[in-house]
Parts: structure tokens; sequence; C-alpha cells
């Protein structure tokens, strides 16, 4: 607790002038948001009046920001299959890698390229996802910020893992995919770092970009208490609006949105919690089912969604 109250105080924050997207200085203000996992600290939530992108503002700055993550024990965690909830974890975790996989597979079935496939995952965590494109024969390098998950990573899978600093390394065009699952909520210099991306990636190479949809049926349904705004660590909120704009600021094109189904449950399971202070189940599985309904229907509107964009150049 000590250790933490002192990380805490060391936290700078920043207020931003300009939208992260399209540059505008009017904000109207949205959400006031609890960070309920770890700081129990407020933080409000801005809506750009030109584009409509939400965000965190004021945030920590890059530098100190790093003081609201915890440093979890990864062994242990990937190690562990009790209990039921675990057990399903695991088994929805298998399933959901090789659905990506296959994702690729098929984003790279359309393009005719001699050789293997050159894959870069930003943010790649302990290397699950990066271990199973390896496997599968893809070049893959990873990105991660986190010393302890970038161990674990190169210690537990064998692979090719550096810090945020080793993308200035790398060649303009070396990668044909460049992956970011729930990564670039993360990311402090949004304007800059996707344009790092455009740089490294191949002409007609794939950008794969999953992220929160805070216009999603159960964002709307528990507001304030949806655990996917997960402040200050999340610092954008994104729509498919203000996500296709992102795109287009870059001259990416939007080729395809793809759903997360499990997503709505996971995150309605932790907004359950925030809202009344314990956990409901049966509550939780119900919205997450009537999230994947209502976005069934209107056909982009789920909790999380994969977002494959395409450079252009
Ligand atoms: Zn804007």
């Amino acid at each position: 607790m000590e250790k933490q109250k002192k990380a805490l105080a060391e936290v700078q924050l920043e207020k931003l002038s300009e939208c992260p997207v399209c540059k505008g200085s009017d904000f109207t203000a949205s959400l006031t948001c609890k960070d309920y996992t770890y700081s129990q600290v407020d933080f409000s939530l801005v809506d750009c009046k030109s584009c409509g992108f939400k965000f965190t503002n004021p945030r920590p700055t890059a530098s100190t920001i790093g003081n609201y993550y915890q440093s979890e024990d990864y062994v242990s965690h990937s190690d562990t299959q009790e209990g039921l909830v675990n057990k399903l974890y695991h088994l929805v975790r298998t399933y959901t890698l090789q659905k990506k996989l296959q994702l690729i597979f098929k984003l790279r079935g359309r393009v005719k390229k001699q050789g293997k496939t050159t894959l870069l995952d930003i943010g790649c965590g302990t290397g699950a996802f990066l271990s199973t494109c390896v496997k599968a024969g893809f070049e893959g390098r990873g990105i991660e910020p986190d010393t302890n998950a970038r161990a674990f990573a190169q210690n537990n899978y064998g692979l090719q893992v550096d810090e945020e600093a080793a993308l200035e390394l790398f060649s303009a065009g070396q990668f044909d995919v460049i992956s970011l699952w729930h990564v670039l909520e993360h990311v402090p210099d949004l304007d800059s770092r996707m344009k790092k991306i455009k740089h490294l990636l191949a002409e007609r190479g794939h950008l794969i970009i999953a992220v929160p949809n805070c216009d999603s049926y159960d964002a709307n349904y528990y507001g304030k208490f949806w655990a996917a705004y997960d402040v200050p660590r999340h610092l954008y909120h994104f729509t498919p609006a203000t996500l296709a704009e992102l795109a287009k600021r870059h001259q990416f094109k939007l080729e395809q949105v793809l759903p997360m189904v499990f997503d709505s449950f996971y995150v309605s399971m932790l907004s359950e919690q925030y809202k009344n202070g314990k956990s409901n189940f049966i509550g939780a599985i119900w919205r997450g089912f009537l999230s994947n309904l209502k976005a069934i229907k209107t056909g982009k509107q789920y909790s999380s969604q994969i977002y494959i964009l395409r450079h252009e150049s």
C-alpha cells in the first residue's frame, strides 16, 4: 500500500489542448470514470467537438503513467488452470488465438507474395499470439514495454521481443502485417505511432487494430462503470466512426470490421463488479449476450472490434 501511495504521488498529469485524431481544440465534457482496478482515482473523459473522438483528459504523462500499471506475475498466471473460470478462460484463449491466426492466413491469401510473411505484434505481452504465428511459419517480431512480460515471451517461447525504442531500428516496409491487440488505446503519442506503423508496413500490407467500442450496447448500459474505459490506462475510447476517421487521416483504407464476441461477457463481468461492488455472473452473461445480439442487428457495434486497415500509398 505504501509503495502504491508513493508511486501515485509521483504521477504528473498533462492536459491535452489538441484532439489526438483531428487536432481540433474544442471539447465537451463526457463521463467521469473511476480507476477501479488500481488507484480508485477519478478521471474525466472529453469528446472532441469536430470529430467526436472521446479521450481521457487530463491524463498521466507518458513518463509517469507506468505508475498506474501493476507488474504481474506472469508465470503463475499462465500456468493455473484450476477453477471453472480459469478453465473457461483458457478454452476461450486457445480458440481466439486460432481464430486470429486463421484471420491472418485469410488476409495474406489475398496478397500473392513469395516467401515468409513478416509480422510485427506491437504490445505483444507475454507472446501467446506471436508464438502461435511463429509456429505457423511466420517471421514474427514483438514489441513490449513491460520488462517482465518481455522476459517471459523471450524465455518461455524463445521469441524476438524488444522494447519500444526498437521501432526506430526497423526498416521501411519491413512488415507484411502489423497487429495491435487491445494496445492502441494505451499509446501516448497516437499520431507519431500511426505514422511509424505506416512507415514500417509493406505496401499492400495489413494493419490489424483491436480496440473496445464505447458505442456498444454494454458501454451504453454500464455508462461510467463500463470496464473497458479502464482509466487512466486507456487514453482513447474509440468507436467505429472515430477509428475510421483515424484510418482516413493516416491514409489507410479501412477494409473490414470484425467482431470479438467474447469481450462483451468479460467486460460485463467486470462492469457488474464495479457497478454493484460484487460479482453477478448470470447478469453479466445476460448483458454480454444482449450486446452481441444487438450488434448482430447493427452489424458494427460489438463490445470490442477488429479493424483491418490496408496500407494505401
Ligand atoms: Zn477531433
